[in-house]
């Protein structure tokens, strides 16, 4: 029989359902995880409980999703998201089910889900419950709809991008029907919110195969994405490279996008809805990572000090990645001397200056613009050449300016 090693929480939240006389197993992503010799993100627990009684069995609970069954009960300050077995109703437009519908029968909630691989479940009394072969398909690595792949796409059509997203976590492929069913219903893509759409996609970059986002592409979903989407699509150069990049967001979002105008990739995230940190981040390694940084300390100086000290090395790690062999050595040297230029302590922000905008003010300048260009032109003397962060030289200077 197959053991999963289910966390004591967990194990005992079932045992607390089983004692009230109701089913219970930990379900989907947990199991699959498991299974994998992955460590499982959360565990999701799934009875034949109504919200209501599981409420009444556990002293703390959140209504997580209650209109779908949804409780989240705390133990030791961890949450487990527990759902009560369901039916999902007739979808609207593709997008959410109209209602849903509870039941007591385990296999009428495992049918609903979305691939056989995300759709066992599994306790330490009864093992694993798999109804859908979803174990031999992890074992061949493949990832398959839970019955009929165009009715479940066309149910929601979100399902294409998440198949994707799976094979790209897992480095699987899909199974044929499945994979024929995705470009059938593609269309159906532009339905769906696109808040829905970016979690996948950032899930698919932060994966361990993020190149796998050129399926998105051959399998023609990018115009129902956006039309700038599918434009960047065309210039996809180098797709496996990205894989080289840390898995943070803004690393690997301007690692796929980095072909293209800043403009245009900040436009795709703007409508993806991604948040404006990622934005910025994305902004700034799109925009400078095709420009060498001289190997001369001013001019690396100034690029530091127009970027937060993580942004700087962002941009140095993504050079190393995609840049010509020609700078490499160019920009082993950069790396060296920004380190040099850190354990120097050289001042390279404006707040670190020796003079205030204060004391040139006591010292009889006139408060405005004027003042700050002024501080401007010593602060790029400063960047220029460390040694005349001083005091008295830069008010002697300022006298000059
Ligand atoms: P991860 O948490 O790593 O993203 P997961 O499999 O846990 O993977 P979730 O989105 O957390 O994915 O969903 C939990 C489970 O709910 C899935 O394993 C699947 O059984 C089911 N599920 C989620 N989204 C859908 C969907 N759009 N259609 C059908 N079933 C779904
Ligand atoms: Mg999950």
């Amino acid at each position: 029989m197959v053991k999963i090693q289910i966390p004591e929480a967990a194990e005992k939240i079932m045992e607390q359902l089983n004692t009230h006389g109701f089913e219970a197993y930990a379900v989907g992503g947990c199991v699959r995880d498991s299974l994998l010799g992955r460590e499982p993100e959360d565990w999701d627990i799934t009875t034949s409980a109504k919200p209501e009684q599981v409420k009444e069995i556990f002293p703390r609970t959140v209504d997580t999703g209650i209109q779908h069954g949804t409780v989240t009960v705390l133990v030791d300050r961890m949450g487990y998201e527990v759902t009560t077995y369901r039916i999902d109703g007739e979808y609207e437009d593709g997008r959410h089910p109209k209602s849903v519908e509870f039941t007591g029968n385990l296999l009428e909630d495992l049918k609903r889900r979305d691939f056989t691989i995300n759709a066992m479940a599994y306790s330490s009394r009864e093992g694993l419950v798999d109804a859908f072969d979803g174990r031999k398909d992890l074992e061949r690595g493949i990832v398959r709809c839970v019955g009929n792949a165009m009715d479940r796409f066309t149910e929601d059509a979100l399902r294409i991008l998440r198949a994707i997203r799976f094979c790209a976590q897992l480095g699987f492929d899909m199974e044929k029907e499945t994979e024929q069913a995705i470009s059938a219903i593609a269309p159906n893509l532009a339905k769906v919110s696109k808040e829905r759409i970016q979690v996948e996609l950032t899930k698919l970059l932060l994966s361990a195969h993020p190149e796998r986002i050129k399926d998105v592409f051959e399998n023609g979903i990018g115009p129902f994405i956006s039309e700038r989407f599918e434009e960047a699509g065309k210039r996809l150069a180098g797709g496996e490279s990205v894989r080289l990049l840390p898995p943070r967001k803004h690393m690997r979002w301007a690692g796929f996008l980095r072909m293209e105008d800043s403009g245009d990739a900040v436009s795709i995230l703007r409508d993806l809805k991604l948040d404006n940190e990622t934005i910025d981040g994305v902004r700034t390694l799109v925009s400078l990572w095709k420009t060498p940084i001289p190997a001369h300390k001013p001019a690396i100086r100034k690029v530091m000090s127009s970027l937060t000290e993580e942004l700087f090395n962002d941009l140095l790690c993504f050079q190393e990645i995609f840049c010509r062999e020609e700078y490499r050595e160019q920009l082993r040297q950069v790396k060296q001397y920004s380190e040099e230029i850190r354990r120097a302590g050289d001042c390279i922000r404006l707040k670190d200056m020796a003079v205030t905008g204060r004391e040139l003010i006591a010292a009889g300048r006139k408060p405005g613009p004027e003042l700050g260009v002024l501080l401007n032109s010593l602060f790029e003397e400063v960047l220029a050449c460390p040694e005349y962060n001083d005091r008295e030289y830069l008010m002697e200077l300022a006298k000059k300016l």
